[in-house]
């Protein structure tokens, strides 16, 4: 995930910070020069880090923090609070027209994401908003994108106006528009096409599109992965087309992010949403507030909760916490559990949004999400009849087991370990206040159930 080297670095020097007993101007310039390397380091625009030490250092002398009771703690605020500045102050969600199709116009190179993100978006749009939805493939030049564009609208069930690749790209747009309008869509999303590079011939054709349609939103993609040139990209397509938005896509690739931290600040255009995946549900609207802190160390606790009410299907949940709360805890109810945990994305993405959990490792990460799935090749091997009671699991029904799934005696026994140590920790928890609501959740940063 971009940003892991920044954190690491700056959840460093805020501890330091914090361990002061005296903030002086010293230390603090100390602190900023961490900072600055850091940021530097990250790939931050070098304008930009000027200008972000700047402000902390304006700011903390401006509000005398040297006087102040915590001024380490309000020092840690302003750094965050700049750090929410650069990146765009406040969510800026998309306005949606009441009396008329939203027309939304993708613009980018070619493999910033333009194609996969108008199906994320589309889907995005249609399963959490309730809008009716028309797709637009006006990218006729990139080999096959029309037909990959196709592919996504069957997949995610959204129409397409599909008129080939030999019509001129703004007619296409036209009749997507007619179309939006005669059926009354709430919002059109218009896939573009994009160039290796800025190219005039491009630039032309996009702001006739933009003449001719007049979009309420132009939102360019950029790809995390391609570092400080994305800054350059953004302030060309910013000039010639006026951009309402971008979106940041790749953010879970390792770059180091600081693209993403340059842009709104270097072009004034605000970050919408982040793509954080290859599958078409992986689109997140762009919090600055939520990303600063994540970026700072300190979780961004808000995007899991949302993570979690979308996904986790909250009558199993209870059905499943009662069952646990009586005792009639199952092996089919724990892989139920373990089901709505991995509905959530991957465990990977999770516990980084988890204040103090960055430090987990890829291969311990991915080692958890190996012990699920095997957890579930192993139940799925018993009977009905083994899952409900466990209790009859001998060893002859252990080999068995063993055999259908694949695994050994010892994977068996590790799920049947696990499956008790669930249920003495519901006891525990039963015992300690008479009720609990997401048992799988109390696991985290704590010790994992899974
Ligand atoms: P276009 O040329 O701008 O239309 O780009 P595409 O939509 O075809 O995307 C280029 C590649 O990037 C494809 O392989 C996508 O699957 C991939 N991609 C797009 N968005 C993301 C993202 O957020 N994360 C990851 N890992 N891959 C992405």
């Amino acid at each position: 995930m971009a940003f892991e080297a920044l954190t690491e670095k700056f959840s460093k020097v805020i501890k330091k910070i914090k361990g002061e007993s005296h903030l002086t101007e010293k230390n603090m310039d100390e602190m900023l020069k961490e900072v600055r390397i850091a940021l530097l380091e990250a790939d931050v625009n070098y304008k930009v880090v000027k200008d972000f030490v700047n402000n902390v250092k304006e700011k903390a002398l401006g509000e005398k923090v040297f006087d102040k009771l915590n001024p380490s703690e309000m020092v840690v605020k302003i750094v965050r609070d700049e750090l929410v500045n650069l990146l765009g102050s406040d969510s800026c969600e998309l306005v949606y027209n009441k009396n008329k199709p939203t027309i939304i116009l993708l613009v980018g190179l070619q493999g910033s994401g333009k194609t996969t993100t108008a199906g994320k978006l589309a889907l995005l749009m249609k399963s959490k908003l309730n809008k009716k939805v028309l797709l637009a493939a006006c990218d006729v030049y990139r080999p096959a994108a029309v037909d990959q564009l196709d592919q996504i609208a069957k997949q995610i069930n959204v129409p397409l106006i599909n008129m080939g690749t030999n019509m001129d790209p703004v007619d296409i747009a036209l009749k997507a528009k007619e179309e939006a309008y005669n059926d009354h869509f709430d919002v059109l999303i218009i896939d573009t096409a994009g160039r290796l590079q800025i190219d005039e011939t491009l630039m032309t054709e996009l702001k006739n599109i933009k003449g001719k349609v007049i979009p309420d939103e132009i939102l360019l993609l950029t790809d995390a992965m391609a570092g400080q040139d994305s800054v350059n990209v953004a302030k060309k397509f910013n000039e010639d087309l006026k951009l309402t938005g971008a979106i940041m896509s790749k953010m879970d690739g390792d770059s180091r992010g600081g693209a993403a931290l340059s842009i709104a600040h270097v072009t004034g255009v605000p970050i919408k949403f982040i793509g954080t995946g290859e599958k078409l549900s992986d689109l997140d609207i762009f919090h600055p507030d939520r990303m600063a802190e994540r970026i700072l160390g300190m979780g961004d606790v808000l995007t899991l909760i949302d993570k979690v009410s979308e996904n986790i299907d909250e009558k199993e949940a209870k059905k499943s916490v009662k069952k646990m709360v009586e005792g009639n805890f199952t092996l089919d109810d724990m892989l139920k559990q373990m089901k709505q945990v991995q509905k959530l994305g991957s465990l990977g993405g999770l516990l980084k949004l988890i204040p103090g959990m960055p430090k987990i490792n890829d291969a311990q990460l991915g080692a958890a999400e190996k012990e699920m799935k095997n957890f579930e090749v192993i139940i799925n091997s018993m009977t009905p009849e083994e899952r409900a009671h466990p209790e009859i699991l001998k060893n002859s029904r252990k080999v068995r087991i063993a055999n259908g799934s694949g695994k050994t005696n010892a994977d068996v026994n590790k799920v049947l370990k696990k499956y008790d140590q669930m249920k003495l920790m519901m006891k525990q928890m039963k015992g300690k206040n008479g009720k609990f609501n997401m048992p799988n959740m109390s696991g985290f940063g704590g010790k994992f159930p899974y």
